[in-house]
């Protein structure tokens, strides 16, 4: 694919309200607490999921599927939810003690995604600040604090000013999603098709995605913010 059939693509196929999305879930960081793996809901899984599931504890794919994972009961089509358990309905991938995913590091993509970034593009709020994630309240509190910060402000008027840098950085947070989601070849071809790559430097893109984030939600809902964890 070309450059300029994939930036058609991309900005026509490609929700404007993923980025600010992408950006809060590079700078948000799981405080293991464990919450969002038990209770109601589940964790609807699909093929490649239980077969990354299977490769990770070292079984067959058939076997990580009658273990692990039950029909979904609203049936989408090709996914099955993770099994729950014990009395307070913890996923069964979930370590009891650790209060840790049994594994983190190849975790449904779904998993992968929360909290802060949502399945519904039609959405009204660009985010969800869930009450009962420790994460969440940590990160707010970090933007209660940046929002107001002489170097955030100045990174701010920069990006806003810069459309080839503010489209460059939305390529960045799409492959950074794409590596994120387990798909490391796609990303690099982004890479190769766009000439954008993600920085070496992990502070100067996180500074970037705090600046862009703040850029695009209105802030006045962090005040309300209250953690009930
Ligand atoms: S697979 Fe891991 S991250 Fe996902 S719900 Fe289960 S324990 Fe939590
Ligand atoms: S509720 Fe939030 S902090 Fe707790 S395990 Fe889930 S993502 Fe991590």
């Amino acid at each position: 694919m070309e450059k300029d059939s994939f930036m058609e693509w991309f900005s026509s196929e490609i929700p404007e309200t993923l980025f600010p999305q992408i950006a809060a879930q590079v700078l948000f960081r799981c405080e293991n607490c464990g919450e969002c793996c038990r209770g109601e809901g589940y964790a609807l899984v699909d093929e490649a999921d239980v077969r990354e599931i299977a490769g990770t504890l070292g079984i067959r794919p058939s076997q990580a599927r009658s273990r692990f994972t039950d029909p979904d009961p609203e049936k989408n089509p090709g996914c099955r939810i993770l099994k729950s358990i014990g009395p307070d309905k913890s996923c069964c991938l979930l370590d009891q003690q650790a209060k840790r995913c049994k594994i983190y590091n190849h975790r449904p993509r779904i998993c992968r995604a929360f909290p802060m970034i949502s399945a519904d593009t039609q959405a009204e709020e660009i985010i969800s600040f869930y009450s009962d994630c420790l994460g969440t309240a940590k990160f707010v509190k970090m933007l209660q604090e940046k929002r107001i910060d002489p170097q955030v402000l100045k990174n701010i008027e920069s990006l806003t000013k810069q459309t080839e840098e503010l489209q460059a950085l939305q390529i960045m947070l799409f492959m950074w999603l794409t590596r994120m989601m387990g798909e490391i070849e796609e990303a690099e071809q982004i890479g190769r098709i766009t000439g954008v790559s993600l920085p070496q430097e992990e502070s100067s893109f996180q500074n970037d995605c705090l600046a862009y984030f703040l850029m695009t939600i209105k802030t006045d809902g962090l005040d309300e913010y209250q953690y009930e964890g």
